[in-house]
């Protein structure tokens, strides 16, 4: 069993964007009222006290989108200069990121996954929702930009989604034959979209990397920060390609992660709620801080438990919230 030091902090759960298998159009998501959004103060306090004393050394920034979060730069100094964080990344959709970019890197976040899930601007405002002026330049920019700061390794995520960005795959893995980029292709998860997930299905990643062997080979790879994903490399390439195989191959038993919503729930897992702790109540009542660690390690006791019950059962239920509410 992996030690279970990596927290996923959602910053907040709206977004900018509407992906198809993220958010579906007409569905009404509802969001946490702002004041129970916990404050940058609160975070800080949870990671200083709580987290990081239980052996929490990595944190990802993520949402919703993130970049829409308020105060979001002197938040990530504030983590950065935590004693005690060892690695801080962020997920996000890239659409303001070319205006932020330098400013993240200078506060001390020195890695990021941009959602890039076509190279073409129609399929791609198709997928997020837009009609209008396209959005996909800016998010380019924003991937230029944080590759230009220094952001490195710079990673791509994809979600595969088969009739809408499935031709696709070849030339996004072809990015990373002269950048020095690592693309990362998500296998759909029934999570936000069951009706395009029952109607589309899902791809397993070696079907992908089939398509990709067939046409220029493939190696194993090596990657920083790789968590579940399954690396590779195209002869030659400057990047990598990474594989998150969540479907077809369950890695919850290798699972070492906790999620913290922007209202202050921890799960112990994207799927499940067994023993979820309302963080933010706690807090906000005055819960001294040591019963509060008391209650965490409780659940990180149990974390195990509730992987190996869920590898038992599979992934393929189907689950009330969607990634962006939980925290992807
Ligand atoms: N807004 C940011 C972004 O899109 O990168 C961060 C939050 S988003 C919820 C985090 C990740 O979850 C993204 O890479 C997205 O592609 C992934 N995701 C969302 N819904 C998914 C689904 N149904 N299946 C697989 N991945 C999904
Ligand atoms: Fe898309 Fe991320 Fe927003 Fe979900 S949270 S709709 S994946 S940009």
């Amino acid at each position: 069993m992996n030690p279970i030091n990596y927290l996923r902090i959602s910053l907040i759960d709206r977004c900018n964007f509407r992906c198809l298998y993220c958010m579906p159009e007409e569905a009404e998501i509802s969001y946490a009222l702002q004041e129970h959004w916990l404050t940058n103060e609160e975070i800080l306090t949870l990671l200083q006290e709580v987290f990081i004393p239980l052996g929490f050394s990595r944190f990802r920034l993520t949402g919703g989108e993130p970049l829409l979060r308020p105060g979001l730069v002197d938040l990530v100094r504030a983590i950065a200069q935590l004693p005690g964080t060892e690695d801080l990344a962020m997920t996000t959709n890239g659409f303001h990121l070319a205006a932020v970019a330098e400013d993240l890197y200078a506060a001390g976040l020195r890695r990021i996954n941009i959602s890039l899930d076509s190279l073409d601007a129609a399929v791609f405002d198709q997928i997020i929702g837009h009609r209008g002026r396209s959005r996909w330049q800016a998010v380019w920019q924003g991937i230029q930009a944080a590759h230009q700061v220094g952001f490195d390794p710079l990673k791509l995520n994809v979600v595969v989604i088969p009739g809408v960005n499935d031709h696709e795959v070849l030339d996004l893995a072809a990015l990373t034959r002269d950048r020095a980029w690592h693309v990362r292709f998500i296998e759909f998860m029934p999570i936000g979209n069951d009706a395009l997930f029952s109607d589309r299905g899902w791809i397993a990643s070696e079907e992908l990397r089939q398509q990709i062997r067939d046409r220029w080979g493939l190696t194993e790879g090596r990657v920083t920060g790789n968590g579940p994903a399954d690396i590779f490399q195209i002869p030659g390439a400057k990047g990598t390609l990474g594989f998150i195989s969540q479907m077809s191959e369950c890695f919850c038993d290798r699972c070492n992660r906790m999620r913290l919503s922007a209202d202050g729930w921890l799960r112990p897992c994207l799927l499940n709620e067994t023993g979820q702790l309302d963080l933010r109540t706690a807090l906000r009542t005055s819960t001294p801080l040591d019963e509060l660690r008391d209650r965490v390690a409780t659940l990180l006791n149990l974390k195990p438990e509730i992987n190996y019950k869920l590898r038992e059962s599979g992934t393929t239920g189907r689950y009330a919230r969607t990634m962006s509410q939980i925290g992807g």
